[in-house]
């Protein structure tokens, strides 16, 4: 008796049909990682403090989780009316699971300190990764959109009056532009209606320091337009 492949092959069917089948199977494919996808956000924008950094430190969403030592999610005043954003954690960060704890890390707290602030006191740091990029690489645009989710809820759950985007990850995450931090110094910007202010990075600023007069200027502003909205 001819099998169904029999048929097919003879009414010349057969490539088509099995075409049409690999396609399925890859809209199948491509419908459930959407639903999946869809999931994620839709928890991940619903998480309370208590939930958030275990569901960081168990997230799976691009390769870095395979080769972070600890996930890095954020530290400070969840209540603060400042928020520093920098690009994603050094090595010094991942065995510690802390943001900013390394070098450049000392330089913001100075930064901070400048203004009369401290880490943890009416601010919170984050950054736009929460694991390490190895070897320090800038993160690549599938890790961002990956893991910006969890800042953005961040941002919500915090609410500050004013955010601070170190260098130029931060910047063009949260502003969603391609652009140089020289062209979006010195004004203020909105996040989702909050105000926001590009600075240099801290680890730049190491590497630069004729720079820090102008990232000085930088947190004037911040300090006024947070004077303004306090
Ligand atoms: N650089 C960053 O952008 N973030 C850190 O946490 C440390 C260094």
């Amino acid at each position: 008796m001819a099998t169904r492949v029999d048929v097919l092959t003879e009414l010349k069917l057969m490539p088509t049909w099995r075409r049409r089948a690999v396609r399925d199977e890859a809209q199948d494919v491509a419908s459930a990682e959407d639903r999946s996808r869809d999931l994620r956000l839709a928890r991940v924008a619903a998480l309370t403090w208590d939930a958030f950094a275990q569901d960081v430190d168990a997230c799976v969403a691009c390769g870095l989780c395979r080769s972070r030592n600890k996930s890095v999610p954020g530290v400070g005043d969840v209540a603060a009316q400042w928020m520093f954003v920098g690009e994603a954690p050094g090595g010094e960060e991942d065995a510690r699971g802390e943001p900013f704890v390394g070098q450049a890390g000392r330089l913001l707290d100075n930064m901070l300190s400048a203004l009369e602030l401290a880490r943890g006191r009416n601010v919170y740091i984050a950054n736009v990764l929460k694991c390490r990029p190895p070897g320090n690489r800038t993160p690549e645009p599938l890790e961002v959109e990956a893991c910006r989710p969890y800042l953005d809820r961040q941002i919500a759950l915090i609410g500050p009056k004013l955010i601070v985007a170190l260098g130029k990850s931060a910047a063009t995450t949260l502003l969603n532009v391609d652009a140089t931090i020289s062209s979006l110094r010195g004004r203020v910007h909105r996040y989702r209606g909050v105000p926001l202010v590009v600075t240099y990075h801290p680890a730049y600023l190491l590497r630069n320091l004729p720079d820090k007069a102008k990232a000085w200027e930088d947190l004037l502003l911040a300090r006024r337009v947070a004077m303004q909205s306090a």
